[in-house]
């Protein structure tokens, strides 16, 4: 694959600073990290989206992030932590090779809170059976 950092990454074209690897993952550290010990578990192969990835290697990566997440949170002193996976721009992804994001937290000032408000009972329903019409 060309053009994607993450791929230079993975062949070691472009320097990264690890803590795990397996088969399937290599888990680094994020170059711009929202937090104190953010890290990236991503995929060996080039993946774009959630959508693309196998079950069989997805099935492995939440057991690596609840490994991960533990690790970091002891290892830089945070109660808490986020896990997400941005898919497609308009979610806010940046590269698109598949990568699942551990942030640890101490506070939940640290980063903007998503926000959101009251559903309307009126329409939630119908949302409901678009999605489950496509399922
Ligand atoms: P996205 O917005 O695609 O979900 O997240 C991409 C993440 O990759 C960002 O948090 C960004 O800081 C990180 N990142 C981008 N380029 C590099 C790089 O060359 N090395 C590392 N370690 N992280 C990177
Ligand atoms: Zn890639």
């Amino acid at each position: 694959m060309g053009d994607c950092i993450f791929c230079d990454i993975v062949e070691g074209r472009i320097p990264s600073i690890r803590v795990h690897e397996d088969e399937d993952f290599i888990a680094l550290m994020d170059i711009n990290p929202l937090t104190y010990g953010h890290l990236l578990v991503i995929t060996r192969e080039h993946y774009p989206s959630t959508l693309d990835v196998p079950d069989r290697i997805l099935a492995k990566a939440l057991p690596l992030a609840k490994k991960l997440a533990e690790a970091a949170t002891l290892g830089v002193g945070a109660p808490a932590f986020n896990l997400f996976v941005n898919n497609g721009p308009e979610s806010g992804q940046e590269v698109p090779h598949w990568h699942l994001h551990v942030v640890p937290r101490k506070s939940p000032k640290e980063l903007p809170h998503l926000g959101g408000g009251p559903a309307d009972l009126t329409k939630l329903p119908f949302t409901a059976a678009a999605i489950r019409e496509n399922l």
